[in-house]
């Protein structure tokens, strides 16, 4: 039989993410080669790399729908997977693949379309059964009613597009005087942003967590979910850290949200991976916020607690496949801990950075599962989003997690660019984390950036560098075997610890 020739329309990390599952079913990986990005290490991954060149006029290959279909149809391509972001939840991206005869790793068009909507996701959540934040059941039509609306719940309250993502088109309101600019402010930027300038009114929750639960389903109707993350390690509403199961979360609460998540998803016939956002207050209410129709930057957490591919299985449902795991089949086994490494600078407002990697150094033991799209001598561009690594570490409990991350973190050596590797570890060491108090509201609350540890960085830097060559040095040399270079990585982080 032929091998199946998948093509991924996306980049960095989650391209190879999606090039190991390619391979691990016996398909063929095929990528694009962005002009923006013409070196990058997941080309090194991929069977076959097809060459995008954005013309003057052109939007940039990843978010060229018409261009990718052409392409794909010109390289016999059977599959599309979109990875995470823009593409993942467009609703005409998918159409336009399946009318090309091209099989769309996610669910229907009309599913992502409906839950691409926030109103529309939470109008189907109701009528499942859901608990929704007290607001708005659709979109308020003008600044008048928005403000009527929020007369009647209560202020602070939240704007929110209904066709907003990432992080994107919301806006707090304090007090009844701003209500209306921030109605118009927010109804301008969602067109221009999101093409709907639907707006809707939430309750604005003042210190609420963030948890979500996987869920996978097949076209033959079955469902599961695979336990929760808490993604409450948020800055500018955009995750950083995140964890898998939730210290928040008991078996009892599990079972009820994820039985409603199953629910949920069984009456809309949602089929591929998906998430069901909710938001938790702190009195232990929890609402439904939203639903996420594809595979997830933090997927990998989820993955090391319950040994399920979550990739796989989205790529066999495509095929038609039937799920063969039972709600009682899904184990949650230790804890873990994701931290995104992005290139932002945490002592100078997560400025962006860009330019070249001189160094880095990745952790490594069989604790640390590494989710990378960058090495030594890589650039990065300012045309992606600043997301470079990510770092996912298991433990036999929270505890034994958060350490093991820790010694990760100070074992990500990167030299050239900023990270946001130091504000990892100040939150890990933070009694506020170890607690498992943290909110979303944390990074704007309790977060300075003299929290970052007291460490002259040139020095530290230089040091880690010369170690680095020294021990490769070394190791070229054959003159020491690999685990004395782990030996010297322990002596920079002992250094750092008694600096
Ligand atoms: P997840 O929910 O998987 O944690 P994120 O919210 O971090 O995902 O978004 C995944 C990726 O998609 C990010 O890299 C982000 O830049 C991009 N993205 C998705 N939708 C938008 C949007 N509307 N605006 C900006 N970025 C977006
Ligand atoms: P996106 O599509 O951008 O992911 P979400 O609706 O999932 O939008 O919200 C993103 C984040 O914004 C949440 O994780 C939470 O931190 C914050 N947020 C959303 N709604 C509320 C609310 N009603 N009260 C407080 N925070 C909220
Ligand atoms: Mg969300």
């Amino acid at each position: 039989m032929m091998k199946k020739r998948l093509l991924i329309a996306n980049r960095s990390e989650i391209a190879i993410r999606i090039i190991r599952s390619a391979h691990k079913l016996g398909m063929y990986a095929i990528v694009f080669r962005s002009d923006k990005e013409q070196d990058a290490l997941y080309l090194k991954f991929a069977d076959e790399i097809i060459d995008a060149k954005d013309a003057d006029d052109e939007k940039p290959i990843f978010l060229n729908q018409q261009k990718i279909v052409d392409l794909a149809v010109q390289h016999n391509i059977d599959l599309i997977h979109p990875g995470y972001g823009f593409l993942s939840e467009n609703p005409d991206f998918a159409a336009l693949c399946i009318a090309n005869n091209i099989n769309f790793i996610g669910p229907s068009p009309e599913l992502i379309r409906d839950m691409g909507l926030k109103t529309v996701a939470k109008h189907m959540a109701v009528e499942a059964g859901l608990p929704l934040v007290p607001g708005s059941e659709g979109p308020v039509a003008n600044a008048q009613d928005a403000k009527e609306f929020a007369d009647k719940i209560g202020y602070p309250v939240i704007l929110k597009a209904s066709a907003g993502g990432g992080g994107r088109g919301m806006r707090i309101v304090e007090k009844p005087e701003t209500i209306e600019r921030n109605f118009k402010a927010a109804y301008d930027e969602a067109l221009a942003a999101f093409g709907n300038g639907d707006i809707f009114i939430e309750k604005y929750l003042q210190n609420p967590k963030h948890l979500e639960f996987q869920i996978l389903g097949d076209k033959h109707g079955n469902v599961i979910h695979l336990g929760e993350r808490e993604c409450s390690l948020q800055r500018k509403h955009q995750k950083i850290i995140e964890e898998a199961p939730s210290a928040s979360v008991t078996s009892k609460m599990r079972e009820e949200m994820g039985a409603m998540a199953v629910r949920f998803a069984q009456k809309i016939g949602y089929y591929s991976a998906g998430t069901i956002e909710y938001i938790m207050d702190e009195d232990g209410s929890y609402y439904f916020m939203e639903m996420n129709t594809r595979i997830q930057v933090e997927h990998p957490v989820t993955e090391m607690i319950t040994g399920v591919d979550l990739v796989d299985w989205q790529i066999k449902i495509a095929l038609d496949e039937k799920l063969t795991l039972k709600q009682e089949d899904i184990k949650i086994n230790g804890w873990a801990i994701e931290c995104r490494v992005n290139t932002e600078d945490p002592q100078n407002r997560f400025s962006p950075q860009t330019g070249f990697i001189d160094k880095i150094n990745f952790p490594q033991n069989s604790s640390v599962r590494l989710e990378t799209g960058f090495l030594s001598g890589s650039i990065v561009t300012p045309y992606f989003d600043s997301m470079i690594a990510k770092i996912i570490v298991h433990g036999a409990d929270r505890e034994d997690v958060i350490n093991k991350t820790l010694n990760a973190l100070y074992n990500f050596n990167i030299i050239g660019l900023k990270t946001t590797v130091p504000f990892c570890i100040a939150v890990l060491k933070h009694p506020d984390f170890i607690n498992a108090t943290y909110t979303t509201r944390w990074v704007d609350k309790v977060y300075t950036p003299d929290m970052l540890e007291n460490e002259d960085d040139e020095v530290i830097a230089a040091l880690a560098a010369t170690i680095m060559y020294a021990s490769e040095y070394l190791q070229l040399q054959g003159d020491i075997p690999a685990y004395k270079n782990d030996a010297l990585n322990v002596w920079v982080l002992n250094k750092r610890l008694n600096y």
